[in-house]
């Protein structure tokens, strides 16, 4: 019988190479942007109370329905992988004390989450998010900042087919009265509607809105919009939040039909889409949860937040070609001839990471032409050698690998020499 090897589990991946490379610059990216604007990282743990997710994104969702991954320990306790990652925060934020900082709380977080989908391209059952999270202030001018701050990181990575998309989802004064008006504009219609969608008429109602079925669309357009349908203190806070976005130089746009899929969301929504092609991906989104910490077990506090796809941006990244020259962290092979020069390219390499320049060798390839073709292959500047000659004369042969120039210089010297070289270079 053929010996199995083992395979990751359905919809997971492994990140090295070049996806490796992006997923760091957006990392370090997100981060930076973050930590300048004033926000603290938190990790939460990889699973929490079962509970803390279906009171807090809601029964009637997708993610609390049918895609979390959910087991009993060995004591009994129900506990689930993350799905998202508002919930967990704010659990943090009640229950870690930090209502008594001065408010508002700002936190970032980079971290991977679990849901049971259907695996497709660019969407996965541990997939990664970055975001943000800002507790304990009503003012719209925070909703604007979030977008701002959202609107700056893709600015940094250099993703320029971006457009936000904003709408208000209402509060509990006006919402339900919009979901009454909604579902009778549909009361009628349901047969025309796909078979998520009749669901959804009963369960969800706002989610009939956000259907990418073609039939529902033919419906979205003539639906009555909440944006018309708001209470005068959401329409003032929403006014207000687009007020200080027009302030800055963002592109967005208005539009009804971005709802969200959770629970929590009151007030201000947005999402970040990618529009090259004529697509609309959605890379990100997020809101303004005013009600959530309430339903939690917490006060009264208000949030905004926002949760952007890694896998997704990266997708973008690749495609805009952003970010192709990554810094180059090794430079140099060491290659050697003859065990007496094996030992002294030991000490080289040594002595080169010692010194902080990146450096590579391979002691199992005897020849010197199989080295110098690994060297090329590893793309490095420089390949320094050391035959049976220059062990015994204490020397070390710089080669420069593009011009294929040969340089004897003593071994002492060698470090400096190549340090002041990649430093020019
Ligand atoms: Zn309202
Ligand atoms: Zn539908």
């Amino acid at each position: 019988m053929a010996k199995r090897i083992f395979q990751k589990p359905r919809g997971t991946r492994d990140i090295w190479g070049e996806d490796r490379k992006y997923f760091q610059l957006l990392r370090d990216t997100f981060e930076n942007v973050a930590e300048e604007a004033g926000f603290l990282k938190i990790d939460t743990p990889s699973f929490e109370d079962t509970k803390l997710f279906v009171r807090g994104v809601g029964k009637e969702t997708d993610i609390v329905g049918k895609e979390m991954y959910t087991f009993k320990d060995k004591s009994g306790n129900s506990l689930t992988l993350r799905p998202e990652g508002t919930a967990p925060v704010v659990r943090a934020y009640l229950e870690d004390g930090m209502q008594s900082l001065p408010q508002p709380v700002s936190l970032y977080y980079f971290s991977n989450f679990f849901r049971y989908e259907r695996p497709q391209a660019g969407r996965y059952r541990e997939f990664w998010q970055f975001g943000l999270e800002v507790l304990g202030d009503k003012s719209p001018l925070v909703d604007a900042n979030v977008i701002a701050t959202v609107s700056r990181i893709y600015k940094k990575l250099n993703i320029q087919n971006t457009s936000i998309q904003i709408n208000s989802m209402g509060c509990p004064a006006c919402r339900p009265k919009y979901i009454k008006l909604l579902k009778k504009f549909y009361a009628g219609k349901v047969t025309k509607l796909c078979a998520d969608c009749k669901k959804r008429y009963k369960t969800n109602p706002l989610r009939l809105l956000d259907c990418k079925n073609d039939k529902c669309l033919a419906l979205q357009s003539e639906a009555p919009q909440i944006i018309n349908n708001l209470c005068s203190t959401c329409h003032e806070h929403f006014k207000t939040v687009l007020e200080y976005v027009d302030e800055l130089d963002i592109l967005y746009e208005l539009n009804p039909k971005v709802v969200r899929g959770f629970d929590y969301y009151t007030g201000t929504v947005f999402e970040i889409w990618n529009v090259s092609d004529g697509a609309q991906n959605s890379l990100g989104g997020g809101g303004r949860y005013d009600e959530l910490i309430q339903t939690l077990g917490g006060p009264s506090v208000p949030a905004v937040g926002f949760g952007g796809g890694v896998e997704r941006t990266i997708e973008e990244m690749k495609k805009e070609e952003v970010g192709l020259d990554f810094p180059k962290n090794v430079n140099i092979f060491v290659a050697q001839l003859g065990s007496k020069a094996r030992k002294k390219c030991f000490k080289l390499l040594n002595d080169l990471l010692d010194a902080g320049i990146g450096a590579e060798a391979r002691f199992d390839k005897g020849g010197i032409g199989d080295q110098l073709k690994i060297a090329s292959k590893l793309g490095v500047g420089y390949t320094l050698l050391i035959g049976q000659r220059e062990a015994f004369d204490g020397t070390v042969i710089i080669k420069d690998m593009a011009s294929g120039n040969q340089e004897v210089f003593p071994y002492e010297k060698v470090v400096k020499v190549i340090s002041k070289r990649l430093k020019s270079t």
